[in-house]
């Protein structure tokens, strides 16, 4: 999945209505957003679970053997309001304002994370990104990741398992860090800097973004997000208590996607915490 891309042109019917914003599986050329069109990025779906290959020999580790204390924390504000989400560019001070947001969320994400090329000042942040990733199992599933939100998933695992038993739900796929950006305008998709899942892409669609997604059955019709994918509702619930933002709140409906936008120095205590 994270190596196919195919790029549409899709004509801007308004803010609103494209409800284009960025996201593993779409990008949109904001700049172009605003001269009457946008382009946009996608990767489709995998036809077969798309599991990440560990890259070393040794057997990842279980997220859900190690008890922690875990932080519950919210997404970041700043983090979650540089995302496109539809916004409205309708004149240089709204295109600025939101240019301002991505190039913030680029700093925060390169001192924490990780220099990636071409984005940011490498002097903010000299580790290698590519150094920091590490392979983890999620449910089963192995899956690469950021070192230093390994511990928030680990947390999340932990509380699915005891929190979401009335609704069970085994991922069958999932995909995590990607070397490649996938957004054409200016800003780095968050699974490059490897603190974005998807979970199962083919039963949590994207129903606004590009085919075969949006022609999915669970797509048509009046429903409901949470009604649109198979992932209980109950696991929104708990990623969003570890500082996950669920990208099902946005434009694009991304159901499949999570990704860390809280502080991962508040992410845990003790020996499940990972620090620079
Ligand atoms: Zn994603």
């Amino acid at each position: 999945m994270a190596n196919l891309r195919m790029q549409v042109l899709l004509v801007y019917l308004g803010a609103t209505a494209l409800a284009c914003r960025h996201s593993t599986h779409e990008k949109a050329d904001r700049t172009a957003a605003t001269n009457g069109s946008v382009s946009v990025d996608a990767s489709p779906p995998a036809t077969q679970p798309s599991v990440v290959t560990p890259s070393s020999p040794r057997s990842p580790a279980t997220l859900s053997d190690s008890s922690s204390l875990c932080n519950e924390q919210a997404p970041q504000d700043f983090l979650v309001n540089a995302h496109f989400n539809g916004r409205p560019l309708a004149n240089a001070g709204a295109l600025r304002e939101w240019k301002d947001a991505v190039a913030r969320s680029i700093r925060y994400r390169t001192e924490q994370y990780g220099y990636y090329s071409g984005f940011g000042s490498y002097a903010w942040n000299k580790k290698p990104l590519h150094s920091q990733m590490r392979t983890v199992k999620f449910f089963g599933l192995p899956v690469r990741l950021h070192e230093r939100v390994i511990p928030a998933l680990r947390c999340v695992e932990t509380a699915l398992r005891s929190d979401c038993t009335q609704f069970p739900y085994q991922p069958r796929a999932l995909s995590g860090r990607r070397e490649n950006n996938t957004y054409l305008d200016g800003d780095v998709s968050n699974h490059v800097y490897g603190i974005a899942i998807d979970i199962d892409p083919l039963q949590n669609p994207c129903c606004n973004c590009i085919e075969p997604w949006k022609s999915s059955p669970r797509c048509q019709g009046k429903k409901t997000d949470l009604e649109r994918m198979d992932m209980p509702a109950c696991w929104i619930s708990v990623f969003e208590r570890f500082g996950f933002y669920w990208l099902g709140h946005d434009a694009l409906k991304d159901t499949m996607h999570f990704e860390f936008l809280g502080d991962p120095e508040q992410v845990a205590q003790g020996d499940a915490g990972v620090s620079r």
